[in-house]
């Protein structure tokens, strides 16, 4: 018997609960980034409807967002959504999403369960591999204890969960381990002044002195950067991104609709401009996430979402621009959403290494033997 079509993803488990939930988490957005603080309001609503544990495989009690291929359309609708309504909870449930699915690809069995059984009830896991510039990796030192710190850590003081890199040389190669954390422990957030993301509490953490247990160590040295799962993987924060670029677009439309001003023939067309480049980066991110989520992804899938992230950045920035010129100064002062949704998406839009990504992605096409109109067609 042919096997059943894939749901639609906007019928996919786990998309209704989660739309049902978007008024909601937009209206705590506004509240979360005055008080610059942690979401936990928007959290609580993420676990209430189960959605902390949507990342696992079906088989531990989830829905196999992240981990199945053909969950690829559901997830990457979830990540948009998150980040239309709540652009610091898009950026931290794709966290999680990315912690589980890395201890479920490179953990044993029992890891992989006792991390369903924490996800399940209710814990926040969350992917800390940043360090200050200038400071040494977080080192593991051969007595088995943590040294060092990691910086830009999102949701610091209330992640439970924290799957972080460390090195037993410094040159060595990352291995995941995973910290349980309990609320506040080792966090400092007070260095986070950032002028956008505010709630997604994203601070310094400092692991020295903590003991790893053999069962905290998740895979082997490397896997964490393991291509082309790594660079691929790009496409699940360019997802959120181009949820965050959809709230500017629905912004600047409500703009106009309010103002009697979207029949102007120069405002129609920089609303016109900018439907088109969101339409760009969701396009993009649709197929890149294909490719990276295809069942055994090549090169090529890299490449795309190294593109894919690039061409995302490029029409988040140009629908700023034409949403801030269209609104004019309203669109800088608060309570205008847009004030908001500019800052929040303006500095989301800085993700590691983009000139990186960029050349790694033109060595592709330099070196490829297709032809340029046939680059992508081998794959999905
Ligand atoms: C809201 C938010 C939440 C975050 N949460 C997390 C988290 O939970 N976990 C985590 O690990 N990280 C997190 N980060 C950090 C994030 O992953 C990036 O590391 C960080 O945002 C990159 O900042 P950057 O723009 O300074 O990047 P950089 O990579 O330093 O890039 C800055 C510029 O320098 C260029 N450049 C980079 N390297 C070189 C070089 N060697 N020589 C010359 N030029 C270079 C780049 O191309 C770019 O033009 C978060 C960041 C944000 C904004």
């Amino acid at each position: 018997m042919a096997e059943p079509p894939p749901p639609l993803p906007d019928q996919a488990p786990g998309l209704a609960a989660l739309r049902s939930l978007l008024p909601d988490l937009a209206a705590a957005a506004v509240a979360e980034d005055r008080a610059p603080r942690a979401p936990m309001a928007s959290l609580a609503c993420l676990r209430q409807v189960g959605l902390l544990a949507a990342p696992l495989a079906p088989g531990l009690g989830g829905l196999g967002w992240g981990v199945e291929p053909g969950a690829a359309p559901a997830l990457g609708t979830a990540l948009r959504l998150l980040g239309r309504a709540n652009l610091p909870l898009g950026r931290l449930y794709e966290g999680h999403v990315n912690a589980l699915r890395l201890v479920q690809r490179h953990g044993t069995a029992a890891q992989a369960q006792a991390a369903a059984e924490q996800a399940r009830g209710g814990q926040l896991f969350a992917v800390w591999n940043t360090e200050a510039p200038g400071e040494a990796p977080l080192a593991l030192g051969a007595e088995g204890r943590l040294d060092g710190r990691k910086v830009l850590c999102s949701g610091a003081g209330f992640v439970g969960q924290a799957l972080v890199t460390c090195r037993a040389a410094p040159a060595g190669p990352p291995q995941l381990c995973l910290v349980p954390l309990a609320p506040g422990m080792r966090a400092d957030v007070s260095g986070w002044t950032a002028q956008g993301m505010r709630a997604s509490a994203t601070g310094a953490v400092d692991f020295t002195g903590i003991a790893v247990a053999p069962a905290m160590l998740v895979g082997q040295p490397g896997d964490y950067t393991r291509q082309p799962e790594f660079s691929a993987g790009a496409w699940r924060f360019a997802a959120v991104q181009c949820g965050g670029v959809e709230a500017v677009l629905a912004a600047l439309r409500d703009h106009l609709r309010q103002t009697g001003r979207g029949q102007d023939a120069n405002q129609a067309a920089r609303l016109g401009q900018a439907a088109m480049a969101t339409e760009t980066a969701r396009l993009w991110v649709s197929a890149a996430a294909a490719r990276a989520e295809a069942a055994l992804p090549g090169p090529e899938a890299a490449a795309y979402a190294n593109l894919a992230r690039g061409a995302v950045e490029r029409a988040a920035l140009e629908v700023l621009e034409l949403a801030q010129r269209s609104v004019g100064l309203a669109a800088f002062l608060g309570p205008h959403p847009l004030e908001r949704l500019g800052r929040d998406l303006a500095t989301y839009l800085r993700q590691p290494g983009p000139d990186r990504a960029l050349a790694e992605a033109a060595g592709f096409v330099l070196g490829a033997a297709a032809e340029p109109g046939t680059l992508w067609e081998d794959a999905p």
